[in-house]
């Protein structure tokens, strides 16, 4: 048996919609494919305004922009994530705060944010780990008390909600990717949301190279020119017609991967392990299915165990402020949650072809591999 850790789903009209693409004779950004996949976010989830980008990484960067971020502003987010949440900020000089996890999940620990609060301080940025939502009701408040820019990095949260809230529309700003590893991919590309009006035309013009051609395109003005900093962030035509092709399907994929999911929780549930708690608040949209284990040398035990299977399991973060990078600044902070998701999270295969009777020969696999400790 080999089962691979991710395998990209095709719906099977992403050739068909970028040949259009190719055959309309524009290729180039913010057509209409573009235009399409802007509007299904804009009228499914009510999101105020999107822009396609050619990254979540860049759906960041822009955001980081936008909220004017500066040398030795602050920003607290969690360790346990993807350096691409920290970067696009340190890239305009801020100087992260990194904030532990929760005992429960790996998102940040909304108690512990007030404390590391300063007078730099500028944003908070959430990650929405595996696609469940962070605990807004104590961040909002946070963030309103002390006048903070809230930014979600939703990379892994599309078609997720906090209470009714769909996971994008509650920050300021959030990035969403549509990265070959997530539920709806284009290859490389993501998006960034705008909630809050005072953005939107500075968005715009960001996106398109500090330019004001967006208004251009639309007839609003009659040449463009250089007006702000900027840069390339859009994505081809091509990439959009993809992405399209594969948010046609959304629901589809979304009521798969949760049968998908489920199945994994059933089969694993009550073992000397942890799986995923989905808080009351929070829905699950079945990014990845992951257990925590009791120390590392299980861990990595059981992924040994896995592969000799021909199973493609996997680790997830390392901790950002223990990173070569970071380490110099971090002044020995101690986040013993963040540690502990990165020596004992595994992640396990999912995706749109994985069938029940693999699952159920993961599942056995860890289940016996458990017991035999
Ligand atoms: C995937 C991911 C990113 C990066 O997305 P790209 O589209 O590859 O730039 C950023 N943050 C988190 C939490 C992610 O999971």
């Amino acid at each position: 048996m080999s089962i691979p850790f991710n395998k990209p789903y095709l719906t099977g009209k992403e050739t068909h919609y970028i040949y259009q693409a190719v055959q309309s004779g524009k290729i180039s950004g913010d057509g209409l494919f573009t235009k399409k996949c802007h509007r299904f976010f804009e009228e499914k989830y009510r999101f105020k305004k999107c822009l396609l980008t050619t990254s979540c990484t860049d759906a960041l960067e822009m955001a980081a922009i936008l909220i004017d971020i500066k040398a030795g502003d602050e920003v607290i987010m969690p360790s346990y994530t993807f350096v691409s949440t920290a970067n696009a900020f340190v890239l305009r000089g801020a100087k992260i705060i990194f904030a532990d996890s929760n005992v429960q999940n790996p998102n940040i620990d909304a108690t512990k944010i007030e404390a590391l609060i300063t007078s730099k301080t500028k944003a908070i940025v959430l990650v929405h780990y595996a696609g469940i939502s962070c605990d807004f009701s104590e961040i909002v408040k946070i963030s309103e008390k002390y006048n903070l820019f809230l930014i979600e990095d939703a990379a892994q949260a599309i078609d997720s909600f906090y209470l009714d809230k769909p996971l994008g529309s509650i920050g300021h700003l959030a990035a969403f990717s549509f990265h070959e590893t997530k539920n709806v991919i284009c290859g490389e590309g993501g998006m960034l949301v705008i909630n809050d009006d005072r953005f939107v035309e500075r968005a715009e013009i960001i996106r398109e190279k500090g330019t004001n051609r967006s208004k251009f395109f639309r007839g609003e003005i009659d040449k463009y020119s250089w007006v702000d900093i900027g840069s390339s962030f859009l994505p081809s035509e091509i990439v959009a017609a993809f992405l399209y092709a594969q948010l046609e399907e959304l629901d589809n994929i979304q009521n798969h991967r949760k049968k998908l999911w489920e199945r994994y929780d059933g089969n694993l549930k009550g073992n000397r392990f942890k799986t995923p708690q989905i808080p009351e608040y929070a829905t699950n949209n079945a990014h990845m299915y992951y257990i925590v284990c009791n120390n590392m040398r299980e861990r990595d035990g059981l992924i040994t165990k896995l592969k000799e299977n021909g199973i493609m399991a996997t680790f997830h973060y390392l901790s950002l402020h223990k990173s070569e990078y970071y380490q110099k600044q971090a002044n020995g902070v101690n986040l013993p949650e963040s540690d502990r998701y990165a020596d004992t999270l595994i992640r396990l295969p999912l995706f749109y072809e994985l069938t029940f009777f693999e699952i159920d020969t993961i599942t056995n696999i860890i289940n016996d591999f458990f017991t035999q400790l």
